[in-house]
Parts: structure tokens; C-alpha cells; sequence
């Protein structure tokens, strides 16, 4: 399969090129060339395929001939190690959880797959590759462990000092081998600036990668959930309203992917903190990029989401079109934390507080008579256990994922500038 980049400047390449440089020559962001839909028989019978297999079925065009059959059932393998399982919460509401993963955050799926995409590929090169992200809390976290001891791979993580939780920290810093991480003095936007000159500097990019979701091998497997929870959730015959909570728009991008390869899905939700970009631009019709707001659901802190450009080409950039089958609606930390009380005294589910937002999303849109409602839970409420202790009356069990990095030691390497990060590069 081709990619072509979205400003339209660079050559179309195949998807190894695009998994190793990330984005284009000419900073666009990679889209594939066809989308082709999976048959209707494969669709109606997907109870007898196992998630192994739908995901296969799903991934397979968009990596086309690069990857060996069994090597990429292999990935697939490795990726999907763990269950999505799907929770009711409301009569007609339930909660897709995509944190039972090994750091439990939705990236583990994206990182991991990407991981061992870019390691097949650099298999045979005796130059290793850097991978350079800059983390706001949970990539860091996800790259880290799905990275982790990928061979001619190095990853180095950039992560603001004080800005990230204790957890999400020694997610980053513990476990040693092929993984650096740097602690910024500074905020998250002084990572990403740093990551974006290194891209910029001609010394040092040649042999750097991202990780980002605008790399493709991270954003497409985000599409294997939205067909597991159909697998769940299609023998009660009723149409699907999908509210993803979102930041940089990978998650539900693949979700509107999902439903361009056939997925009977109804209808999308971006469900957004203050950071309020999209449901403006569907409002008015203007896209107007701001700097991002600090809120309780930080993972999606973002005021120029980075997949938004995806989301307008599957609609052919007509707004008019987008607006029928995608909404977004934006809510304050007061509404998410108001929404966290009223799921836990309903039901007695914990919603971290994206989740929360995902499911305000939901009831802000609301459900017709025929209609069921699903809201990604993309982060566990021990991601953010201050927030969630404080809002609610619970202690929240520390899982055995989480227990296994908490007393590790963190090892961290200060840096204070754009040249710390260079020097460290050039070494
Ligand atoms: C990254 C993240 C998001 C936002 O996902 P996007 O794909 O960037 O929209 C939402 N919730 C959590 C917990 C995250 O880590």
C-alpha cells in the first residue's frame, strides 16, 4: 500500500517509508492511497473470527506485501495480548475499556504495533534508529514499554519535569535497556519544540523517528477496538453512537476508518476538555489553532490536534458532510468531574476523567429510541489517581501493571535546552 502526504508536496511512498520517517519531507501527515471496504460477509459473520484474525483482516491492505504474512500475524500477536472488554453502565450506554494493557493506557496498542513494524523494517541496517518523543504523560509511558528492547532501536522520551503523574513517571524512567528518558525543565510544549527542531536540524534528523499517532503503524491498529466492541455489542441489532474522547483525533480517526472499511457505525462523538478547536471549527466553520489549556483529562491537552487534517480528507474536506456523520462537543473539569460522581453513584463504575468526558459526549449528543451509545475508557483511574480519589469516594486498587514500576528506581537524564537534547543525540 501507498501513502501520499497530505500538503501534497512530497512523493507518495510505500508504508515501510512511511513508518520510518513519520511524516513527510514536506511535514504532512501520511494518507493512505485506497481504502478498500471488507466484504459484507466477513462484516455480518465477525462472531466467528477471533480478535487475532479481525485484526488481521483489518491491517492487512494497509500493509500490503512489506510485511510477511506470518511475521505481521506474529505483530498482530504481540499487539492484541490483552481483552477490550466492554462494560454496561447505563441502559443504553457501555463503556469500551481499552486500558488492560501493559502500561493501561489505549496507546499500548498503537506503540506496540509500531514497535515492531519499525523493528522488522531496520532489521537488516546496521544504522539504528531514534525514536523521539515528547510526552504530555501517557505516550511516554506506552512508547517506553512497547519499545522496549526492539532491536537497532533506540527511543529517548522528553517528559516536563513536575507536569506528569507519579505513576506515568516511573512508567518512563525504570525500565532501563533501549529507553532514555529526559526530564525537561520546562512544560509539554517545550518538549514538543525540542522534538520539532531535531526534526528540523540536518545534523542529527536522518536517523530520527516519531511516535506520535501521526505516524500511520500507530494510528491504524487503533481500528482493531472499534471492531471488537461490534463483535461484542451487533446481536442486539441496534445502531451505534461511538463518543471518543479525544486530544490529537488519532482514536477516533480510526474509528472513521474502521467505518470506511464497512463497520456499521451510526454516528461519532469527539468529545473534548476546554480544549475546544474541533467543536468550534463545527460550529463555524473556521479552524482556528490555540495554545493548549491545562485540565483534569491532560492526556488530551491539545489546541492544534495533530489528526484532525485525517478526519477532514475522510470526508473530502466538505464540512457539510463531516457534520452529518461526526459531532464534538467540548466540557469544563467541572461538568467531568460532576459526570464522575453521577457514573459512580448509578452504576458504581470509576470513569477516569476522559472517560467521563467520553460519556458526556454521549449524553450531550443523546440517543435516539434505536440507538446504543459507546464511550471509550481510554485511560484506567490509577492513570489519575489524585483526580479520581479526590472526586470520588474510593480508593482505587492499584493493578499488578502498576505495581511492578512503583518501587523501580527512576533514572532520568536533565535537560534544560534544545542543545542538552542535541549533545545527547550526537553522542
Ligand atoms: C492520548 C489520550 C487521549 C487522546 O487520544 P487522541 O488519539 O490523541 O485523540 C485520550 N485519553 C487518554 C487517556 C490518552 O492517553
Amino acid at each position: 500500500m501507498n501513502y501520499y502526504s497530505l500538503h501534497h508536496k512530497s512523493p507518495n511512498t510505500t508504508f515501510k517509508n512511511a513508518v520510518v520517517e513519520g511524516l513527510a519531507k514536506d511535514r504532512g501527515i501520511y494518507f493512505p492511497e485506497n481504502i478498500t471496504p471488507l466484504s459484507k460477509d466477513f462484516i455480518d459473520n465477525i462472531s466467528d473470527y477471533s480478535n487475532h484474525e479481525i485484526a488481521f483482516e483489518v491491517i492487512k491492505q494497509f500493509v500490503g506485501n512489506e510485511i510477511p504474512t506470518d511475521i505481521l500475524k506474529e505483530i498482530i500477536a504481540e499487539t492484541v495480548s490483552f481483552d477490550f472488554p466492554v462494560v454496561k453502565v447505563d441502559d443504553n450506554i457501555a463503556t469500551l475499556e481499552l486500558f488492560h494493557g501493559p502500561t493501561m493506557a489505549f496507546k499500548d496498542v498503537g506503540a506496540k504495533f509500531m514497535a515492531k513494524c519499525l523493528e522488522y523494517f531496520n532489521r537488516d541496517n546496521r544504522d539504528e534508529v531514534t525514536v523521539l518523543v515528547a510526552t504530555s504523560g501517557d505516550t511516554g509511558g506506552a512508547v517506553a514499554n512497547g519499545f522496549l528492547g526492539a532491536k537497532g532501536v533506540n527511543v529517548v522520551i522528553l517528559y516536563p519535569s513536575g507536569k506528569v503523574s507519579d505513576i506515568q513517571e516511573k512508567q518512563l524512567t525504570t525500565l532501563g535497556q533501549n529507553i532514555t528518558a529526559l526530564e525537561v525543565d520546562g512544560v509539554f510544549d517545550d518538549c514538543q519544540d525540542m522534538v520539532k527542531t531535531a526534526f528540523l536540524d540536518e545534523e542529527i534528523s536522518r536517523t530520527l523517528t516519531s511516535a506520535n499517532s501521526i505516524n500511520v503503524a500507530r494510528w491504524l491498529p487503533q481500528m482493531f477496538y472499534f471492531f471488537f466492541a461490534y463483535k461484542e455489542l451487533h446481536k442486539q441489532h441496534k445502531d451505534l453512537v461511538f463518543s471518543v474522547p479525544s486530544g490529537n483525533f488519532g482514536n477516533i480517526c480510526a474509528g472513521i476508518m474502521a467505518q470506511k472499511l464497512g463497520l456499521p457505525i451510526k454516528h461519532f462523538v469527539a468529545s473534548t476538555n476546554v480544549n475546544d478547536t474541533v467543536p468550534n471549527y463545527l460550529e463555524d466553520g473556521v479552524y482556528t489553532p490555540k495554545p493548549s489549556k491545562a485540565t483534569i483529562s491532560n492526556a488530551m491537552d491539545v489546541g492544534n490536534p495533530s489528526n484532525f487534517i485525517r478526519i477532514r480528507e475522510l470526508f473530502n474536506n466538505d464540512l457539510e458532510t463531516l457534520k452529518s456523520a461526526f459531532s464534538s462537543y467540548s466540557f469544563t473539569d467541572d461538568e467531568t468531574r460532576a459526570t464522575m460522581k453521577k457514573i459512580y453513584e448509578n452504576s458504581g463504575y470509576i470513569a477516569d476523567p476522559h472517560g467521563a468526558v467520553g460519556y458526556l459526549g454521549l449524553k450531550k449528543h443523546g440517543l435516539k429510541e434505536n440507538e446504543f451509545g459507546v464511550f471509550l475508557e481510554t485511560a484506567h483511574p490509577v492513570k489519575f489517581l489524585d483526580v479520581v480519589e479526590e472526586t470520588l469516594p474510593v480508593k482505587v486498587e492499584i493493578p499488578e501493571q502498576i505495581k511492578k514500576v512503583i518501587d523501580n528506581k527512576k533514572v532520568a537524564i536533565k535537560a534544560a535546552s534544545y542543545e542538552d537534547l542535541k549533545a545527547y543525540l550526537m553522542k
